[in-house]
C-alpha cells in the first residue's frame, strides 16, 4: 500500500493504474473505525483499486468547534487501511489542499444547506462540498463511498455529482453500530462512561421509532412523540422527519424518508438517523 501525500505522488499512482480498472474512493477525517471500514470494504469488494483519503478538512469546521482537538491517528489508520488491502492512502497536509488564501467556495442548495447540521454548523456543507470536489477532481474515482450516519452530507453530496454532472457513482453505505447500538464515530472517544450511557438515548429512540413504523404508524407527529420519551438528558438540536429533498413530512415512506436526530451529551455532538 502506497501512502502519499502531495498531488505529485498522487497524479503518480493515478498513472499507475490500467485504463480497464476501477479506482473506488473513501473519503474520511481518520481516527477510523469499523464504520469506515465498512466502507472501505465495500469499495475492495466492488473494484480494482481503492484509495482512502485521511484529511481533516479545516473548512468544515466552525471557529468554536473541535478542529485542533480532533483524533489525529494516521499511523494506526495506514494499518488499518493495509491490513484490508486499500492501494492507497492520501494524506495531505492543508497546504497541499488549500494552496490560496482565498478560493472559490461552494454553496449547498439553500434548501438543504443551511437545515438541520448546516443551521447548528454554520458555512459547514460549504467546507464539506470544497474538499470533496478537490478531492473527486484530484482523484476522479469511479465510485465514492459514503455513509448513511451523515445522511444530510449524503444527500447533498448526491446533489453536487447531479448538479455538475461529476463522472462518479456515489455509493451509500449503511450506518455501523458498536453492540449496545450507538452508531460509532471518531468523536465517541469524547464521551465518559456516563456521557456514554445517556447517548444510548438516541439509538433507543430511533429504534422504538422504527419498531412503530414497522407496525403501521405513519405519522410523523406520532412518532417523533413516542420516540422522544426514550430521550431525557440528551440535549436536542433537532428531531425530525424529511423526505430525500431535507423536507419535513408528515407521513413517512418506505425507502423516501429519513428521521434526523442530533443533540450534544456533555460537550459532545451525536448525530443519528434513521431511513426508513
Ligand atoms: P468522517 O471521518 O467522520 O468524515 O467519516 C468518513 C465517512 O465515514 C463518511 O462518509 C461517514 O458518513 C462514514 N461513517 C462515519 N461513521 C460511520 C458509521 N458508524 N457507519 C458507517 N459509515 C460511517
Amino acid at each position: 500500500m502506497q501512502v502519499l501525500t502531495t498531488i505529485q505522488e498522487l497524479k503518480d499512482f493515478k498513472k499507475s493504474l490500467i485504463h480497464q480498472d476501477t479506482l473506488g474512493l473513501v473519503p474520511t477525517m481518520g481516527a477510523l473505525h469499523k464504520g469506515h471500514q465498512s466502507l472501505m470494504q465495500k469499495s475492495i469488494q466492488q473494484n480494482t483499486h481503492t484509495i482512502v483519503s485521511i484529511f481533516v478538512n479545516p473548512t468544515q469546521f466552525g471557529p468554536t468547534e473541535d478542529f485542533n482537538k480532533y483524533p489525529r491517528t494516521l499511523e494506526k489508520d495506514c494499518e488499518i487501511c493495509q491490513k484490508l488491502g486499500v492501494s492507497a492512502v492520501f494524506a495531505p497536509q492543508i497546504t497541499e489542499m488549500y494552496q490560496k488564501e482565498d478560493e472559490i467556495t461552494l454553496n449547498p442548495p439553500k434548501s438543504m444547506g443551511y437545515v438541520f447540521e448546516g443551521f447548528v454548523r454554520e458555512n459547514h456543507f460549504n467546507g464539506v462540498l470544497q474538499v470533496v470536489l478537490k478531492l473527486f477532481n484530484l482523484i476522479q474515482p469511479h465510485f465514492a463511498y459514503f455513509g448513511q450516519k451523515d445522511a444530510q452530507q449524503l444527500l447533498i453530496l448526491k446533489r453536487l455529482v447531479q448538479d455538475m454532472f461529476l463522472p462518479l457513482t456515489i455509493i451509500p453505505c449503511e450506518t455501523i453500530r458498536d453492540a449496545d447500538g450507538l452508531a460509532l464515530s471518531s468523536r465517541n472517544i469524547y464521551l465518559s462512561e456516563e456521557e456514554r450511557t445517556i447517548a444510548l438515548e438516541i439509538p433507543k429512540a430511533l429504534q422504538k421509532m422504527e419498531t412503530l413504523f414497522k407496525q403501521g404508524c405513519n405519522s410523523s407527529k406520532e412518532l417523533i412523540a413516542q420516540a422522544k420519551t426514550c430521550i431525557s438528558h440528551v440535549e436536542l438540536d433537532y428531531f425530525t422527519i424529511t423526505d430525500y429533498n431535507l423536507h419535513i413530512t408528515s407521513t413517512p415512506k418506505h425507502n423516501e424518508a429519513i428521521a434526523l436526530i442530533a443533540g450534544k451529551v456533555g460537550k459532545t455532538r451525536l448525530l443519528d438517523n434513521l431511513w426508513f
